[in-house]
C-alpha cells in the first residue's frame, strides 16, 4: 500500500488498537483524541471475552494484558438472592481460542497506548467535522487533508454523522450503573456473577483481582434519563454481597445504552471501526473484542490491497456478517431478560450452558 496520510479520530480501544496494527505494519498513521492525556479511560472495568483475548494477543499486547488482568474462568447465573440459576466454565467452552480475563478500563488503556509511539497520539484535540474532501476541521479552527480518515470516535461519532449521515443510535430501553469497589479477597467473590432480578434488572459482579470488584447494575427503563433518587436503593432487595458492594456505588458512571443502526462503514477515503460503526447492548460484553477485530482485519485488508477503496469494501464484507450476528444474538437476550421470572428462571436452569454455547459458537472462528 502506498504511504497513505491517514488520521484516526479517537484514541479508545479501537483507535489505539487500530494505530497499532498499522504501525507494525510499517503504516504511518497519526491519532487524535479530544480528551486530556490523563482523562482516558473511566473508573470501570471490562469483561474480556476469549476472542477479545485472542483479538490482544494478535496485536502483540496479550502478555502485557494478561498481567494486569485477571482470569475468569466460570459464568455464573443466579437470582437476586443469589439461589443458583445456571453456572458452566468459559474456558471449557471457549476451548482452544483462549482464557477469558477481566480488567479495569484504565489499564487496558494504557497497555494499548504504551503499545502506540507516543508521538503518534495527539491529545486534547477534538475534530469538530471531516468534509468529503477528507479536509478535517479541529475545536481550535485549523484544518487538515488527509488521504484516510478512520471514526474511531465512538457511538455518537463525528467522522459518522459528517460523512455517512444514517440513523442516530438507538435507544435500547435499559440504564445501566457501573463502579469499581474494594473487597477483602476472601469474601468469596471470584469470577463473573450476575444476579437477576425482576423487570430487568440485573446486578453483575466481575472480580479484577488484587481485591476490586466491577460492578455492574441495569434496569429496564422507557426514558433515557436516570430516576430521581438514589439508584442503588432500586437494588435494595437483592441479596448476597450487592448490599455491601452497593455502599460504594454512590458515585458510580451512569449510561443509558444506545444501539447504533448503522449498517455503511465504509466510503472511499473514510471508514468507521468499533462503537463509531457498530455499538451495541453489552449483554454478551463483545464490544471490546468487535472493536479489537475490526482493528485487525483492518490493519491486515489495508497492508494487503495496494486499493484503498478495495481494502476498505473488503474490510466491511469481512466483518459485516460477524457483527450482525453479535447484534441478533444481544437482542435475543435482551428479550430474554424481560421473561416472567418464573420462565426465565426455568429457562436458564434448564438450557443456560446450551444458549450460551449457541450464542458465541461463530465467535470461535478467526475474524
Ligand atoms: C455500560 C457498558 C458496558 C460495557 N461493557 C463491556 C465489557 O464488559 N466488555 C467489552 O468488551 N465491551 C463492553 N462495552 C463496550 C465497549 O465499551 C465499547 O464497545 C468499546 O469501548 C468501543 O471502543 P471504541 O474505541 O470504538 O469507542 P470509545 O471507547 O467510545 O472511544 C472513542 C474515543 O474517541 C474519542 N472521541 C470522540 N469524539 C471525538 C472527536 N470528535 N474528536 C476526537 N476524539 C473523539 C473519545 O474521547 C474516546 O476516547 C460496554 C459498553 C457499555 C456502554
Amino acid at each position: 500500500m502506498n504511504k497513505l496520510r491517514t488520521l484516526i479520530v479517537g484514541a479508545g480501544i479501537s483507535g489505539l488498537a487500530l494505530a497499532k496494527g498499522l504501525l507494525d505494519r510499517d503504516l504511518p498513521v497519526h491519532v487524535v483524541e479530544r480528551r486530556a492525556e490523563d482523562g482516558g479511560a473511566s473508573g470501570t472495568g471490562l469483561y474480556l471475552p476469549a476472542n477479545a483475548v485472542r483479538a490482544l494477543r494478535g496485536l502483540g499486547v496479550g502478555d502485557e494484558v494478561a498481567k494486569r488482568a485477571q482470569p475468569v474462568a466460570r459464568q455464573r447465573l443466579q437470582d437476586h438472592r443469589g439461589r443458583p440459576l445456571a453456572e458452566f466454565e468459559v474456558e471449557r467452552i471457549w476451548g482452544t481460542v483462549g482464557p477469558c480475563l477481566a480488567i479495569s478500563r484504565g489499564d487496558l488503556h494504557e497497555v494499548l497506548h504504551t503499545a502506540v509511539d507516543e508521538a503518534v497520539v495527539r491529545h486534547d484535540t477534538a475534530v469538530t467535522a471531516v468534509a468529503d474532501d477528507g479536509t478535517v476541521s479541529f475545536a481550535d479552527g485549523s484544518t487538515s487533508a488527509y488521504d484516510l480518515v478512520v471514526g474511531a470516535d465512538g457511538i455518537n461519532s463525528t467522522v459518522r454523522r459528517s460523512l455517512f449521515g444514517g440513523p442516530e443510535p438507538r435507544f435500547l430501553g435499559q440504564l445501566c450503573w457501573r463502579f469499581i469497589a474494594d473487597d477483602t479477597e476472601t469474601s468469596g467473590i471470584s469470577d463473573w456473577t450476575a444476579r437477576l432480578g425482576d423487570k430487568g434488572r440485573t446486578f453483575l459482579t466481575v472480580s479484577l483481582g488484587t481485591g476490586r470488584v466491577y460492578c455492574y447494575a441495569d434496569i429496564n427503563s422507557s426514558v433515557p434519563t436516570a430516576p430521581a433518587g438514589d439508584w442503588r436503593t432500586l437494588f435494595a432487595d437483592f441479596g448476597g454481597p450487592v448490599p455491601r458492594l452497593l455502599e460504594q456505588g454512590a458515585d458510580a458512571y451512569f449510561a443509558a445504552l444506545h444501539e447504533s443502526e448503522n449498517t455503511v462503514w465504509m466510503r472511499p477515503g473514510a471508514v468507521l471501526v468499533g462503537d463509531a460503526a457498530h455499538a451495541f447492548s453489552p449483554s454478551m460484553a463483545q464490544g471490546g473484542a468487535m472493536a479489537l477485530e475490526d482493528a485487525l482485519v483492518l490493519a491486515d485488508t489495508l497492508a494487503k490491497e495496494p486499493d484503498v477503496t478495495r481494502a476498505l469494501a473488503a474490510f466491511q464484507a469481512r466483518r459485516a456478517d460477524r457483527v450482525a450476528w453479535v447484534v441478533a444474538q444481544n437482542h435475543r437476550r435482551d428479550k430474554a431478560r424481560n421473561l416472567p421470572t418464573p420462565l426465565r428462571n426455568f429457562t436458564l436452569r434448564r438450557a443456560g450452558e446450551r444458549l450460551f454455547k449457541a450464542n458465541h459458537a461463530p465467535l470461535h472462528d478467526l475474524p
